[in-house]
């Protein structure tokens, strides 16, 4: 399996997750290379991933921005438990489980979504996905229509 690849078009993309559904690749992979609260940098892939989210008095949600790199450019606020558990298993097939805080625990209920068939904008209310879908819209020339498949052409131009 190219993690490898996918590594490589993350960081050009300039995105912190990837989910292998996202460049055409029907597994359920992710990888992710994301800072959490404290600024403490994760890297990593997991399969099969199955999120965990805190309820009752542990579930505290942050409204923050959030992309994709299936809507390049555009961003609009949504909130989400701060916090979130996803286990599954690592490119060698040991039992992997993260715990994520700030934008790792968004990032890791982003991929998870993916690999469910959701993307966020479907999380999104009718009015910010409608804004969402805009600003994808007038920011879409500048991206390759199989982005993030070939990101190197848009960075070069
Ligand atoms: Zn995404």
């Amino acid at each position: 399996l190219p993690i490898c690849d996918m590594f490589a078009t993350m960081k050009v993309a300039d995105g912190v997750g990837l989910a292998a559904t996202q460049v055409g690749r029907g597994v359920a992979l992710f990888i992710y290379d994301c800072p959490d609260d404290d600024n403490r940098r994760h890297v990593g892939a997991i399969c099969n991933p199955v999120v965990e989210l805190p309820t009752g008095k542990d579930r505290r949600l942050d409204a923050s921005e959030e992309g994709c790199l299936s809507y390049p450019g555009a961003f609009e606020s949504l909130a989400r438990p701060d916090h979130s558990i996803c286990r599954g298993q690592d490119p060698w097939g040991e039992d992997v489980e993260v715990i994520g805080t700030g934008l790792l625990a968004r990032c890791l209920q982003h991929e998870t979504d993916h690999l469910n068939g959701t993307v966020f904008s479907d999380r999104l209310s009718t009015r910010a996905r409608r804004l969402l879908t805009r600003q994808h819209d007038e920011l879409a020339h500048l991206y390759p229509d199989d982005w993030p498949v070939t990101p190197r052409e848009t960075s070069a131009g």
